[in-house]
């Protein structure tokens, strides 16, 4: 199920005409108020927002779903008017998964939703039984989670596929365009700048954990080596 809150109706009726004619079931919301209603009752597979709406905006929605652990990791597609680099930015910044700028083609944007539905799935169904322990890190791919000293952190999509590719190729020193081209892959609008930022709130998220993400200046980053399921290193410095 889709959840799509847009104000304009003729985008929002083409929008669901065209996921519902492929065979995806959608739902259409004018305003983010029935939307938290319609969430109240069942959680989505994937959300599409407007950035302009009466009331609450995209970015405002964006920030409370990322916030509530039951909905922290829904994809979300942003749309948002035409050349608006500012919404861009800040829409991938603040935990976007994907982005579109109007006026949107229904071609792509089917694309882009079988690409995220797909990612997604990955993430939850074939990321075999990959395990990963360092420190008091764990994360598991496969149940998609990842706790900090027996805690388990909230973590978005993104943050997520960031931290497991890390610690997938950890101890090999990682540039930003590397990163960007196997987390964001599809994705042109992400800039290298989102990578840091997501460095940086993934770190945050990792507390005591954090340093395992080393900085290494002037390329990008790395995690510190670890094997799967290895017994845990001693901390390095803070980076
Ligand atoms: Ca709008």
């Amino acid at each position: 199920m889709i959840y799509l809150v847009e104000d304009e109706e003729g985008i929002r009726d083409l929008v669901l005409y065209t996921l519902e004619k492929s065979g995806l079931e959608a739902r259409g919301f004018d305003n983010s108020r029935p939307f938290w209603e319609a969430l109240g009752e069942s959680l989505p597979d994937l959300v599409i927002l407007d950035i302009m709406l009466p009331g609450e905006d995209g970015l405002g929605i964006l920030k409370r779903l990322r916030e509530r652990p039951s909905t922290g990791r829904i994809p979300v597609m942003m749309l948002s008017a035409r050349g608006a680099e500012y919404d861009k930015v800040l829409g991938l910044e603040r935990g976007a998964d994907d982005y579109l700028a109007k006026p949107v083609g229904m071609m792509e944007l089917l694309a882009r939703v079988r690409s995220l539905l797909r990612r997604a799935g990955m993430n939850r169904a074939e990321n075999g039984g990959e395990e990963y322990r360092s420190g008091g890190l764990y994360v598991s791919a496969a149940r998609h989670v990842a706790a900090v000293e027996g805690r388990e952190i909230l973590l978005t999509l993104k943050e997520f596929d960031l931290l497991l590719y890390l610690l997938k190729h950890s101890g090999m020193v990682l540039s930003r365009e590397q990163i960007l081209a196997s987390v964001w892959n599809y994705e042109q609008a992400a800039e290298t700048r989102t990578v840091d930022t997501h460095i940086l709130t993934l770190r945050a998220k990792l507390g005591s954990c954090a340093s395992l993400i080393r900085t290494v200046r002037g390329v990008g980053y790395k995690a510190d080596s670890v094997l799967p399921g290895a017994v845990p290193q001693t901390a390095g410095e803070t980076a």
